[in-house]
């Protein structure tokens, strides 16, 4: 039977939050942020979890989150580094399972419903991404603020976590694409496809599972929490 690692990163410095405390330990409905992904994933169906922290925050997040709420998946809590794609790395150094699921520690809401058709998925295609058609008319603008082109939104998408891949298609990649340059990779499936190790599928994700990223993100994150339970 197939085995899946799920990398959280939470390695990020969270600066757009404009926050003392790095963003993953704020406070959403009395927990903190990072507490509901791991909740999450540690009742999916996933085999194991590797934990993407800053550097120097290992032990407080084990005895944070690990020991504090009881997690069993969680196999190891790794220093991330200075890129996202940096902090991915050191997370896929550390997985064991056929398939890994990457998913940012800030994306509070992923359901277990998404991580199961996203396992599912990767099975069939061995890369996948989550991710929502967008709701807006895009348009493209110039230098001066003038409008270019307006892109057919019926081909758009918006693009969330968790990315799925095949463990060894995406390791292959990495070094592909290492040996040439990380220059403006901002998603781990841009790796894939870069290295020319495509296609990349589309798994239908959630208008709810938003990165929290901004002080407005975190009273829309209060409204969902309220939503989900019924308040
Ligand atoms: O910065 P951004 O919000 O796009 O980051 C997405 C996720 O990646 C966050 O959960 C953040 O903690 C993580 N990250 C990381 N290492 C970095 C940068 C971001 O683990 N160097």
């Amino acid at each position: 039977m197939s085995t899946y690692t799920a990398i959280i990163l939470a390695g990020g410095s969270g600066k757009r939050m404009g926050s003392d405390i790095p963003k993953q330990y704020l406070k959403l409905g009395g927990k903190p942020l990072l507490y509901y992904p791991l909740m999450t994933f540690e009742h999916s169906k996933i085999d194991e979890i590797i934990l993407v922290v800053a550097e120097g925050e290992e032990e407080y997040c084990r005895k944070r989150f690990v020991e504090a709420y009881g997690l069993t998946k969680v196999k190891a809590i790794v220093a991330g580094g200075k890129e996202r794609y940096d902090s991915v790395y050191q997370g896929l150094m550390q997985a064991t399972g056929d398939y890994v699921l990457i998913h940012d520690g800030a994306r509070a809401f992923i359901t277990e419903e998404i991580i199961h058709n996203t396992m599912e998925e990767v099975q069939k295609c061995h890369a996948c991404i989550v991710a929502v058609p967008v709701k807006d008319t895009i348009k493209q603008a110039d230098s001066n603020q003038v409008v270019t082109a307006t892109v057919d939104r019926s081909c758009l998408w918006s693009v969330q976590t968790p990315q799925a891949f095949e463990r060894e298609l995406l390791v292959i990649s990495y070094k592909k694409v290492q040996e040439q340059s990380m220059e403006g990779i901002t998603d781990d499936a841009m790796i894939v496809e870069r290295a020319g190790n495509g296609p990349v599928k589309v798994v239908l994700g959630s208008y709810e599972n938003i990165k929290i990223t901004t002080p407005e993100d975190m009273v829309y994150g209060e409204a969902i929490l309220a939503h989900r339970q019924g308040v």
